[in-house]
């Protein structure tokens, strides 16, 4: 293939006389300026390999070109020649530190000007060979192995070393990119390359060792397999040398560790089942290191099938509602409920627990949120329908659901849609949903209050802030569970009723109503009353149940 040539010249003459000398050899293409050789060579359409240009143009001078040139690094391959007539050494270092590759003179001189183009296009052609080669290799940035050579050199060393035990980790920052945008990229960028010359120490310290880097904040090492003690001395020399590479920021560093034992699972699986057990970690400072267990794999295995099905069974109304009454405590008086999803499959049922928390990570706990919305409204309409005055009934809003800038109208729309009234339509949130975020939240609460709609606090009791929540927002019915309370019987259980006791009081002071939950034993009902609790909710009175049944229990 023909290579190209652009010519940055505004002189028609000397532009025509160099399109003489090189048209032969070369396609060739003009510009009569800087700026207009910027937008040749940006465009896709012209691949050129290598640029003549002439210093004193208007518009854009060949220096303000080079120094443009020079920065982008999509150009850092095209060579680029200077085409002068002044022969002082200053400019010639001028341009040289901006990356000039080499100068032809005016007159010019055919013979010198083909040779040299001829030269700068085969330099730069094997300075790209040569880098493709390396970055076949190593990590550009940390100059280490990256997966495909560490996956060849470990093959190679668990095959000659068969009487040997490994293990692969997998190491990395919890929160890289907290990191970075505390400290810039730049910095995270050293934090990076600060890492893999500790892997080189520490393949200095022993035989039989691989690492690379593989991808971002992730590096693998494969070493002779070591204890506990060992792996926590190894993470500890890790932190203790983070401690001292940052002063004003704790670096935390998660480690999964695979013991290979057996040789027919692949290398890329092996780093697998090291990630997932890194994955456990989760951000924790003592046990910052796990190790791969059949359980951990079956656990992603089950999360992901659960992933795979839900598409399905939105579809085949596989989700279906059950209610949880609650009752007035004083005369034992159904007062309204809970709307609890059950997952119906084909093989018997799921329980929230296992579901719910896979949805919330992947995301897909939006749609679900907004199905059983939906499904409730419908339901309060087909009561209405009925002639049926029904209690209100509360659904519940995942903390993730909370990230949805669109919430309030999308609640307040299917309100709308189904005509029910807002008082109907209870929502329920997590205390923790609103220390995730607590501005926009505390916004949004606002707003649906203000469309009628009453707030509960889930869970209240089972997070930190409890009480500082309290301070900060309005909600309209505190939910405590007694699932979060001492066991009856317990050691603890007079503390945790004085607990009990104190929130509720704390709450009438708020005109806050309170339903306790998770209510199971006769005393626990005692002592709820004794202390002033007005609703509750709990296996004790009923478990959740289908509509069919709630309606016959609440409206006949
Ligand atoms: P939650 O909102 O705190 O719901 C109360 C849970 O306690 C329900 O479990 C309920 O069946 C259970 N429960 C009620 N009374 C008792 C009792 O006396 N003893 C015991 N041990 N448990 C009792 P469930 O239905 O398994 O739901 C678990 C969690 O899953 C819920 O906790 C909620 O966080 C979530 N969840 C359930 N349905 C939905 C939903 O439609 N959307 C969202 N976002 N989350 C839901
Ligand atoms: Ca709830
Ligand atoms: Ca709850």
């Amino acid at each position: 293939m023909e290579n190209t040539v652009l010519i940055v010249e505004d002189n028609e003459i000397n532009r025509a006389l160099l399109m003489t000398i090189l048209e032969d050899t070369y396609q060739v293409l003009e510009a009569e300026n800087g700026q207009e050789a910027l937008e040749i060579l940006r465009n896709p359409k012209n691949s050129v390999s290598a640029v003549i240009t002439d210093l004193i143009m208007p518009e854009m001078d060949g220096y303000q070109f080079l120094e443009v040139y020079s920065s982008s690094p999509e150009f850092a391959n095209i060579p680029v020649i200077v085409s002068t007539s002044q022969s002082d050494s200053e400019s010639e270092v001028k341009c040289l530190e901006y990356g000039a590759w080499d100068f032809i003179k005016k007159p010019y001189n055919a013979q010198i000007i083909r040779f040299r183009v001829k030269n700068v296009i085969e330099r730069s052609e094997l300075y790209a060979l040569r880098k493709l080669r390396y970055q076949e290799q190593f990590d550009t940035l940390t100059g280490i192995y990256i997966q495909n050579m560490f996956i060849n050199r470990t093959k190679k060393m668990l095959k000659e070393n068969p009487d040997k035990d490994f293990m692969i980790l997998h190491f990395d920052i919890y929160q890289f990119q907290v990191y970075n945008s505390v400290f810039g990229r730049r910095e995270g960028d050293k934090l990076l390359c600060h890492i893999a010359d500790m892997l080189r120490k520490m393949a200095e310290c022993g035989t039989c060792m691989t690492y690379c880097r593989i991808e971002a904040d992730a590096f693998c090492i494969c070493a002779p397999a070591a204890d506990n003690e060992m792996i926590q001395n190894i993470m500890d020399w890790f932190q203790k040398d983070f401690q001292v590479y940052q002063r004003d920021y704790n670096i935390l560093a998660n480690m999964g560790v695979y013991y290979v034992e057996d040789n027919t699972v692949s290398i890329p699986v092996m780093i697998d089942h090291a990630k997932l057990a890194s994955k456990e970690c989760k951000g924790n400072y003592i046990q910052n290191y796990h190790i791969y267990t059949e359980e951990i794999g079956k656990s992603i295995q089950e999360a992901q099938s659960i992933v795979s099905k839900m598409e399905r069974a939105m579809k085949e109304e596989q989700f279906v509602l059950y209610l949880q009454p609650k009752y007035g405590l004083a005369k034992y008086k159904l007062r309204g409920a809970e709307v609890l999803i059950r997952w119906l499959t084909p093989e018997g049922m799921v329980s929230p627990g296992k579901f719910i928390p896979v949805f919330e990570k992947n995301g897909l706990i939006m749609k679900l949120d907004y199905y059983v919305w939906e499904q409730s409204c419908k339901l309060i309409r087909n009561w209405l329908d009925r002639g049926i005055k029904p209690f209100p009934i509360s659904v519940n809003i995942s903390r993730v659901s909370m990230y949805n800038p669109r919430i309030v109208e999308e609640i307040h729309e299917l309100t709308v849609k189904y005509d029910v009234p807002p008082e109907l339509f209870q929502l329920e949130l997590t205390e923790s949903a609103y220390t995730d975020n607590p501005e926009s939240i505390k916004k949004a609460m606002q707003q649906l209050q203000e469309y009628g709609f009453k707030i509960l606090m889930d869970d209240f009791g089972s997070g930190y802030s409890s009480l500082n929540v309290l301070k900060d927002i309005s909600v309209d019915i505190l939910k405590m569970d007694m699932k979060f309370m001492a066991a009856p019987g317990s050691e603890n259980q007079r503390r945790s009723e004085s607990i009990v006791a104190n929130v509720i009081r704390l709450a009438k002071d708020l005109d806050l109503p309170v339903i306790a939950e998770g209510v199971e034993e006769k005393e626990q009902v005692e002592f709820l009353s004794s202390v002033g609790c007005e609703y509750v909710q709990g296996y004790y009175f009923a478990r959740p149940m289908p509509v069919a049944e709630y309606e016959k229990l609440a409206f006949t």
